[in-house]
């Protein structure tokens, strides 16, 4: 059987160490091609857009695959888009592994938002310490409010820097504890995070620390993915691929599959 996880999560090539040794399926994963240095997979992976849902449709049918797996980052709302649409053009199932989002715990002081530029408008005419812990390709609305200082963390470098006088750069790739993000936050006396509800460990820790610095989090709701069938553990998307294709995945009652 051949798949195609949609990847660039830890979940997806967590989920493609799990396949890589079954003798009975051919897997790939696909990337975007959003770090120039990626995470190596132990399944061939394939770098770059497919020229939206037609075109991965089109890429479906051409290389036979059975079997669709959308892993992507929960805010990789268009990719998922295209992943329901080409799914249904090809005619071949679909799974979301997608990962709760983080909700929050006595102590935590969040403001959600709806994107990165209310995010930057939340921060007000107060002069903040803010750690913008986004896509790179995400700053740009920051630049509109350039009172604040900021400590901005990424996997390749911010080219060029951000139009503000007050920014320090940090180049890292998670996962990222709490002890070392409370150390950082505490370095550079932040008192504002934000990002994105991304869910899962890797990213937590820099929430766990906002909370115990009394820091507060401007968090970026998600976006709307498309409803279909989903589970949020790697081992029901594996008790899935072992189901006949139109069979419902057997799953525990922890992590139910939603959709339709
Ligand atoms: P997006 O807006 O959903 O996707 C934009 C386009 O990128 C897609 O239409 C597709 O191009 C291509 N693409 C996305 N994921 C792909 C994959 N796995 N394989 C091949 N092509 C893919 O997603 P995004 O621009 O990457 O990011 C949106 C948000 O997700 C940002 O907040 C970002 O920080 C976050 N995020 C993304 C990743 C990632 O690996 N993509 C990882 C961490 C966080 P075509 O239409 O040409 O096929």
């Amino acid at each position: 059987m051949r798949i195609l996880i949609l990847g660039g999560t830890t979940e997806a090539r967590l989920l493609a160490e799990r396949l890589a040794p079954r003798r009975d399926l051919e897997v790939t994963l696909a990337l975007a091609g959003r770090t120039s240095n990626p995470v190596p997979h132990p399944v061939p992976v394939r770098i770059g857009g497919f020229g939206g849902a037609v075109g991965l449709a089109e890429y479906l049918k051409a290389e036979r695959v059975d079997r669709l797996i959308d892993a992507t980052h929960p805010y990789a709302a268009q990719m998922s888009e295209n992943a329901a649409r080409a799914a249904a053009l090809a005619g071949i199932p679909l799974l979301a592994l997608r990962r709760p989002a983080w909700t929050p715990v006595a102590g935590d002081r969040w403001t959600e938002v709806a994107d990165a530029r209310a995010a930057a408008h939340a921060l007000g005419a107060i002069p903040r310490r803010v750690f913008l812990a986004l896509g790179r390709k995400e700053l740009a609305p920051f630049v509109a409010a350039p009172q604040h200082y900021y400590l901005v963390r990424s996997v390749d470098a911010v080219e060029p820097p951000l139009a503000v006088s007050r920014a320090t750069y940090i180049r890292a790739r998670g996962p990222f504890r709490e002890k070392e993000d409370r150390a950082l936050l505490a370095a550079h006396a932040i008192d504002t995070v934000v990002s994105k509800n991304s869910g899962g460990d890797a990213a937590y820790g820099k929430i766990a620390a906002a909370r115990a610095l009394g820091a507060a989090v401007i968090m970026l709701r998600r976006p709307p993915l498309p409803a279909v069938p989903a589970v949020e553990r790697i081992d029901d998307a594996v008790a899935w691929l072992d189901q006949p294709p139109d069979h419902p995945p057997d799953h525990g009652p922890a992590s139910p599959v939603r959709g339709v």
